[in-house]
């Protein structure tokens, strides 16, 4: 039987360092040890979340009343063969990335400076510099209680930052197509978009990444929000990131329900400022919620 712990603070498992703990928390290493915590699940009435690197994750300050799970193990490993990349849903996408190069596979080099898991990455569609999951993403694994199944980019509803992915369904394996490059030539691009990076987002900071989708034409978020004057905007232990005002960092202490006031603020004026509404990003876990705009 797969150990499950309580009481785990998901302030431990989120990159902005928020959040109560966790009803239980389980770590399946293999296929049957997620099944059987799935069944654990649907036997306690418990709702299931999955947690990758919690790198776009707000989690509940009063804590999470569900089966947390962490996949590691098999369900972390990865594996190269011939143009496809193979691994598990808890892969983390720096282990991913350096797989790839070192079999000389290049295509993946968009995901350097997202710091999230193969599951993650499904799950939100995560991109950057015009590329995003549905283009390298050749099939995912998804588990539920129930059954397993295979699902495509197009099966897995893969949009901007969405996918059609419910909390019930989990992200076993990700199967992607890769494209032969030189690990020198992927060290060199990388080198570069994480220098880009560095230049104008706080990566030094506890963050969640982006707060909000960039809305519809050409001005980011971001943009946005600083036009707004809400850069270094502070509630509690969180603020608008100085560096970029699509992100907030924990300026230590921060809860998140400092970061949802901040979110309450920021979409209040860019409607009242810009006249744009502003969509949630971040996945919000247990009872925490962004009240609808009046
Ligand atoms: C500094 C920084 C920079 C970032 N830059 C980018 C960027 O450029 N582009 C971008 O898209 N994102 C970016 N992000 C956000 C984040 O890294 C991505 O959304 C990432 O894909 C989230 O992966 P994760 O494993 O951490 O997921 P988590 O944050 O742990 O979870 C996010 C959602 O995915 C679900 N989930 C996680 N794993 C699974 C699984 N195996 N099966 C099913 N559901 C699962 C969770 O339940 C939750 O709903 C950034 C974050 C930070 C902190």
């Amino acid at each position: 039987m797969t150990l499950i712990e309580h009481g785990v603070p998901l302030a431990r498992l989120t990159t902005i360092g928020t959040g109560g703990p966790a009803a239980a928390l389980a770590r399946p290493k293999t296929l049957e040890d997620l099944t059987e915590a799935l069944r654990f699940a649907e036997s306690e009435e418990l709702e299931v979340v999955v947690v990758g690197l919690g790198s776009n994750m707000l989690a509940a300050d009063e804590g999470v009343d569900a089966l947390v799970l962490r996949l590691e193990g098999e369900l972390a490993a990865v594996e190269t063969s011939a143009q496809f990349l193979s691994a598990g849903g808890g892969a983390t996408n720096a282990v991913c990335l350096h797989r790839a190069r070192d079999a000389g596979l290049g295509g993946f080099e968009f995901a350097c400076a997202i710091p999230g898991t193969a599951g993650g990455g499904v799950r939100m569609n995560a991109g950057a510099y015009g590329r995003d999951w549905s283009e390298v993403l050749v099939r995912a694994l998804v588990v539920t209680v129930d059954d397993d199944a295979w699902l495509t980019a197009e099966e897995l509803g893969l949009e901007y930052r969405h996918s059609s992915l419910s909390s019930s369904q989990v992200v076993a394996r990700v199967e992607y197509r890769l494209e032969p490059r030189s690990p020198s030539d992927i060290r060199e691009t990388v080198a570069e978009l994480v220098g880009r990076r560095k230049a104008t987002q706080p990566t030094n900071k506890r963050t969640f990444g982006s707060v909000f989708k960039n809305p519809v034409g050409d001005v980011g978020a971001g943009q946005l929000l600083e036009q707004c004057g809400l850069k270094g905007h502070r509630i509690g232990g969180a603020v608008i990131s100085p560096k970029h005002a699509n992100f907030i960092e924990n300026a230590g202490g921060a809860t998140t329900a400092d970061c949802v006031a901040l979110m309450v603020e920021a979409r209040r004026r860019a409607l009242d400022e810009c006249g744009v509404v502003l969509e949630r990003e971040v996945a919000l876990v247990g009872a925490v919620d962004l009240p609808p705009l009046t």
